[in-house]
């Protein structure tokens, strides 16, 4: 039976891997911080499925005894501060995390566990501000936040361990993916959070901002630059494709996405619509949520991935939109329901 270590399983994109991995016979293991695991999260389902291992990426003795401890033969990194938005008020955090994480994780492989294969995640982000369109494995990293730079340094990282020592470690390059396990403050799920108060007629939201304030103040919802526009996939399809990547004979970089560009005001007009809702009248633009600098328009050229993985999405950006809708729904007449 392989063995497998995913890092970062209480996370949308880990929860979704560990289902799959089970389903293909795999014994799963999972780090996790000790906090998040005794909270309900995404892979609280898991529980009793999965073998959780306790530790913080930000410490190197976790991750060498969790690699000791499950002896993978294949890990998937997807451990990480993953809000770039929230990477400049917590710039060392995600340092710590996001960048000397990896770097002690390849390190403690190569002590440790030298033939097992690895992925890491990398991020469309690291293209930042950009003026070639679509991006590709061979476009060049231009990173606008901590978040952005943090990741090209494990990207580099992750290619001298595989080029100096020959670890077998395959990187994606992930461009924006989503579900109705997205935490609340990422911006897809706050709009179809806010599509469900408007559907429900919540005018001022139980859920907070990053502000401190209502997701949902008087009947609007606050959002940042309306015009920016994102390549957004289903995030149990990238996981497919996560797989697939480590399945391969040699280690290599892919670039995952849609190659579909959708703006957020297109965004909020199909979670709006969904709920029966006019966006206009329920969503502004608040300057104080605008990114200090805005990532250029990343789109993904996932042409390699769909020759050499035979990787394709499957579900659309519509379908995704209204999964999400309508689990919000659900979610808060749960809270409506339980608080009665
Ligand atoms: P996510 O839902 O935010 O999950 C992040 C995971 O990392 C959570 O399990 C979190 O645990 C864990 N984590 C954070 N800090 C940690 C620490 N100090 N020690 C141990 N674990 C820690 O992110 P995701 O969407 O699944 O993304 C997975 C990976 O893909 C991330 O590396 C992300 O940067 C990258 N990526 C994501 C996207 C996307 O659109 N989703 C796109 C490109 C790249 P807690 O539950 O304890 O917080």
């Amino acid at each position: 039976m392989k063995r497998v270590l995913i890092t970062g399983i209480t996370g949308q994109d880990g929860s979704f891997l560990a289902e799959l991995l089970l389903e293909k016979g795999c014994r799963v293991f999972g780090l996790a911080r000790r906090e998040s695991w005794y909270r309900m999260n995404n892979a609280s389902h898991l529980a009793g499925r999965v073998e959780v291992l306790f530790g913080d990426m930000s410490e190197g003795v976790d991750i060498a005894s969790a690699i000791q401890h499950a002896q993978p033969d294949e890990i998937y990194n997807l451990a990480s501060q993953s809000r770039p938005g929230e990477s400049w008020a917590r710039g060392t955090e995600t340092l710590l995390v996001n960048a000397l994480g990896p770097m002690r994780l390849f390190e403690a492989i190569r002590h440790h566990r030298p033939k097992c294969r690895v992925y890491h995640a990398s991020s469309s982000e690291m293209f930042g501000q950009i003026s070639i369109v679509p991006q590709n494995e061979q476009t060049l990293f231009n990173p606008v936040n901590p978040y952005a730079a943090a990741k090209v340094y494990a990207h580099q990282m992750a290619k001298i361990y595989r080029e100096s020592y020959g670890l077998y470690i395959a990187i994606g390059i992930l461009f924006n993916h989503e579900s109705e396990r997205r935490p609340l403050h990422f911006l897809t799920q706050k709009v179809a959070y806010g599509a469900a108060c408007a559907a429900l007629g919540i005018s001022d939201s139980p859920d907070l901002n990053e502000m401190g304030r209502p997701i949902v103040q008087r009947g609007k919802l606050a959002l940042g630059n309306l015009k920016i526009a994102r390549d957004w996939g289903y995030a149990d399809d990238f996981v497919r494709a996560i797989w697939l990547m480590l399945q391969q004979e040699r280690p290599d970089d892919f670039v995952i996405g849609t190659g579909q560009l959708h703006t957020l005001e297109e965004l909020c007009e199909v979670a709006y619509r969904c709920a029966g809702k006019d966006w206009r009248v329920n969503v502004v633009s608040d300057p104080a949520l605008v990114r200090p600098l805005e990532s250029g328009q990343t789109l993904a050229d996932f042409s390699k991935a769909r020759k050499q993985l035979g990787w394709e999405p499957t579900v659309n950006f519509d379908a995704m939109v209204k999964k999400m809708v309508a689990a919000q729904i659900l979610r808060l007449k749960n809270v409506a329901l339980n608080s009665n």
